[in-house]
């Protein structure tokens, strides 16, 4: 979502005659725009910008997305940030205003229009990857997290604005659309006639735009998976990759978390997708050592992650966060166990992903190739198959870039790589 941001603010700077340089170091402006999930994410954003400070004393430093509104970053940043800056307030910050604060001057009070902000075509700084947010903010409150409180209540973005973007980047040669939202499956964008659209009717009409492209989607939240969204996975162009965050496998932690389903309704959910769609690649996020997990807890989750059989999991270590109702509990797991937790939770996805990845032996793959590097004197091609595998191949004398298409026949595998030889190019 940050990412999504940052390349709507580079495009609305460039409109404003500014240039993208290399290094914040000889910048006249720079913008952070900063992640607050984790203590971890607050730290990183306050030491850059503090490095910058110290290179670059006359740069105007902008602090915008989740951390601009919080109170501990503002007075943890003093006299090192100029200016925080909403995100829905970009659009009314002018050339003029940049100037005015660049000579320290004031500027008037900046109006909020966050759906002007995500009407803004991005500025992508990849070759073949674009990511829409259809929605920000998020309703559900649990407990450990800190997205309502950064970002607000939930907010759709109306469906014609939604198509709008996405058929531009394809037209415009993007071959994959990634959709965001903190729970797209709550999405209900009005459109101009006033009606209600849900989230697979959304993608449904994505999915009719003529050409060879790419959906998919981050991220889903259980309690409102329906069949609906199901048949939206069974879509020829819909990414057959579904994340799903799960959070704990302990009925006891997740009633703690807030998160409204049980071990038994998401292991039943798996099981309804998987029947439907053998194929399915799943991946998950977890949060170890949330206040009170015993053992057992975590035991439980080693189990639902060996049964889901997750290929790919965003382990977390649970960090309190300021203004939720879970940073009144004890942060009682120490680093230790939540680290020795981490270890062995990371080696049951892998052993799932190697074990799954080794079918793929010697099948091939369409690719979309991210990038081309050098290795020990020759020229590699890296890229992501439909399911979001990533894969090499080396070039050899095929004559293509980043942002197109190739086959690949897989002949390796790790737990998080394939590799392979180019077999056609598109
Ligand atoms: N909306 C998504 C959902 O419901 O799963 C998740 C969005 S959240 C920004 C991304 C991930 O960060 C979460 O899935 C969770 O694992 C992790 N996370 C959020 N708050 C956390 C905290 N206080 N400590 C550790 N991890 C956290
Ligand atoms: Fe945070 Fe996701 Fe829960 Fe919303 S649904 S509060 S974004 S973890």
């Amino acid at each position: 979502m940050n990412y999504a941001d940052a390349e709507r603010i580079d495009t609305l700077l460039c409109n404003k005659k500014g240039n993208k340089i290399d290094s914040p170091n000889s910048a006249q402006l720079v913008v952070i725009v900063g992640c607050g999930v984790r203590q971890s994410a607050d730290s990183k954003a306050i030491s850059t910008i503090r490095n910058i400070r110290k290179k670059n004393p006359k740069a105007l430093i902008i602090l915008t997305g989740c951390l601009s509104n919080r109170s501990d970053i503002q007075k943890k940043t003093k006299g090192i940030v100029d200016i925080y800056l909403s995100i829905s307030k970009w659009n009314s910050f002018s050339r003029n205003d940049i100037y005015q604060l660049l000579q320290k001057k004031d500027i008037k009070e900046l109006k909020s229009n966050l759906k002007n902000f995500y009407r803004t075509l991005p500025r992508i700084t990849s070759p073949s990857t674009a990511y829409i947010p259809i929605m920000t903010g998020c309703n559900n409150y649990c407990s450990y997290c800190v997205v309502p409180m950064a970002r607000g209540k939930e907010i759709s973005f109306s469906p014609e604005d939604i198509l709008a973007q996405a058929k531009t980047l394809i037209d415009n040669g993007y071959k994959e659309i990634i959709l965001l939202g903190q729970n797209v499956n709550s999405y209900k964008g009005k459109d101009k006639k006033g009606e209600i659209w849900s989230f697979s009717q959304l993608v449904k009409k994505i999915h009719s735009i003529k050409g060879d492209f790419w959906i998919k989607f981050v991220s889903s939240h259980p309690k409102d998976v329906n069949q609906a969204l199901i048949n939206i996975l069974k879509l020829k162009k819909v990414s057959n990759h579904f994340h799903l965050p799960i959070q704990s496998g302990s009925d006891n932690i997740l009633t703690k978390m807030n998160r409204k389903y049980t071990q038994k309704e998401y292991s039943n959910l798996i099981k309804k997708i998987k029947s439907q769609i053998p194929d399915i690649v799943l991946t998950s996020d977890y949060i170890l050592g949330f206040p009170g997990e015993t053992n057992k807890d975590f035991k439980e989750s080693i189990k639902t992650a060996k049964e889901a059989q997750f290929e790919m999991l965003y382990i977390n270590k649970y960090s309190p966060r300021p203004q939720t109702t879970a940073k009144k509990l004890k942060d009682d797991v120490s680093q230790n166990i939540k680290k020795k937790r981490e270890k062995e939770i990371d080696k049951v996805w892998k052993k799932t992903a190697l074990e799954k990845n080794h079918k793929l032996i010697g099948k091939t793959k369409k690719v979309l190739i991210d990038s081309i590097f050098n290795k020990e004197g020759k020229k590699w091609v890296l890229g992501h198959t439909f399911c979001d595998k990533r894969i090499k191949a080396l070039l050899g004398k095929n004559n293509i870039g980043s942002g197109n298409w190739v086959y690949i026949k897989i002949d390796k595998v790790t737990p998080t790589a394939l590799s392979g030889k180019i077999v056609k190019k598109l």
